[in-house]
This record gives C-alpha cells, structure tokens and sequence, in this order.
C-alpha cells in the first residue's frame, strides 16, 4: 500500500534519531528534526481541476496533492485560495508553499518561480456558444470578434501573441476576467463569442453549460506544482511524492476518476 511507504520511512527515521540528516538511496534526502508543512494554495473555478462542490474544494489537482503529500514527511496544510494570477505573489510572499493549479510550465514563469516535474498534459481550446451561429476552426476566424480568458493565463498568452501581437484581433477585442467561469458567463450572454481555455476545462464547461469547443489549438503544456526557488527541499519532496503515486496507481485512479475521457 502506497501510504505505508511513507510510514516506514518515518519509523526508520525517527529510529535513526531526530535532527540526523539522512539520504536514503534511491530517495529524497530528508532534514531530520521535524517535517515541515505544505501549505497549498489554488484558484477554484477550473472544473475538473480545481471547484467547489457545494461549498467544498474538490478536484483533480487537490486529490493528487494529497496523495503526494502523504508520500512525504510534510503534513498538508490547510488549502488557500486566490485568484489566479495572485498565486505566484502568495507563494513568494509565503502565504503558501505551493501552487497546484493547472498551472502551466512556461519560461516566464520558471524566472519567478521552480516547478514540480510535469504532472499533467494540455492544449487550449477555444469555445463558443452551442446555437452554431460563430463556429470558427481557426485562430485566424476569431479576428473581429470579442473573445475572452482568464487574466494571467496561458490562454490569455495566446490571444495576446497570435491575434492581438500578430494584427488580427483588435484590442478592444480582448476581454480578460478574473475567473474562467466569469468569462463563460458572458459568453453565454452574447457578450463575447468566444473563449480561449484549457482544453479538458474547455470539455468539462462544454458538458455542463450550453456551449461547446469549436476547436483545439495545440500548445502542448504540461502542468507542474509551483514552489519557491529557494525552497529545494519541498520540491524535491514533492517529485518524489509524485513518483511514488505514478508507481503505485494512484495517479492512474485519480486521472480515471476526474477525467472520463
Ligand atoms: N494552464 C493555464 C495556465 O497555466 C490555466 C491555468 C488556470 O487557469 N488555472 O495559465
């Protein structure tokens, strides 16, 4: 059982004697003398990732959190939630220890922050309103028509990089919210005709609301947890935590659970 792994090594650790710094092969090296916490931080609204459920913080993402952390000496600590793009600021400013919100490994954001290794693969979808009056297949369809994404987001970054940097989208035309699920809404309403989002929240908005994906433009992200530079130990942690839920099906279960297709 995956969960007795860790309280093995904890027995083994606590009979090598507190404050001892060990390296076992083969494993993380663990700092003796206590663990530490994890404190999660993320951004609900991403179905199936990260939402709440009748007041409740569900999702993929906080499942597989605490099965990773489990895998660690960390105890988890109680999850924060932020808007989006406020989860980088909370972790450098140690409101949290770690990002877990289908956050996106990008260059950018590695200057600021470290990354987990790759825990899931996406692409963008864009969206529209299910009656089929603006069905676009391209990028280049969304040119003179409002479009929208969530303020700090991958999504944003390719409207911003291949409509509005490129001529093609007007600026005017580019609508940024604080939350996909705001952005739905207006689509819904007529306010915009599209919505650029990742593409299994894309298929989860399309399941569950009157709109549907119009088509796939690939990005080939992967997610990773986010953790502060100088904080080497939980994310060394954390890869093994990680590791060891991909090797003991775990992963495989929760990825099963969340996602139907
Ligand atoms: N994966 C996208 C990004 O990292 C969107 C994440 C999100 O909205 N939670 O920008």
């Amino acid at each position: 059982m995956a969960r007795n792994y860790s309280m093995d090594r904890r027995a083994y650790l606590s009979a090598l004697g507190a404050g001892t710094t060990v390296a076992l092969a083969g494993c993380t090296s663990i700092t003796g003398g206590g663990s530490g916490t994890i404190t999660p931080g993320t951004a609900p609204g991403f179905q199936p990732f990260e939402f709440r459920d009748g007041g409740e913080l569900v999702g993929f993402d906080i499942d597989l959190v605490e099965a990773v952390v489990a895998e660690t000496d960390y105890e988890l600590g109680e999850w924060q939630t932020f808007e989006f793009d406020s989860l980088i600021q909370a972790l450098t400013s140690d409101k949290i220890d770690m990002i877990a919100a289908a956050m996106t490994i990008t260059d950018e954001r590695d200057e600021t922050i470290d990354f987990s290794d790759p825990y899931y693969s996406a692409n963008q979808s864009v969206i529209v309103r299910e009656d089929g009056e603006f069905s676009p297949s391209s990028l280049d369809d969304l040119s003179g028509h409002p479009v929208g994404a969530q303020s700090g987001t991958t999504g944003e970054t390719v409207i911003q990089s291949q409509l509005i940097e490129e001529g093609k989208l007007e600026e005017s035309n580019y609508n940024s919210y604080d939350n996909y699920v705001l952005a739905v809404e207006d689509l819904q309403n007529g306010n915009i005709d599209a919505v650029v989002v990742d593409e299994p929240v894309g298929a989860t908005f399309a399941d569950q609301r009157p709109v549907t994906v119009a088509f796939v433009y690939e990005t080939g992200e992967q997610y990773g947890f986010g953790f502060r530079t100088d904080d080497d130990d939980r994310t060394e942690a954390v890869n093994a935590g990680l590791q060891a839920v991909r090797d003991n099906g775990t992963y495989e279960e929760l990825r099963n659970e969340w996602f139907s297709g």
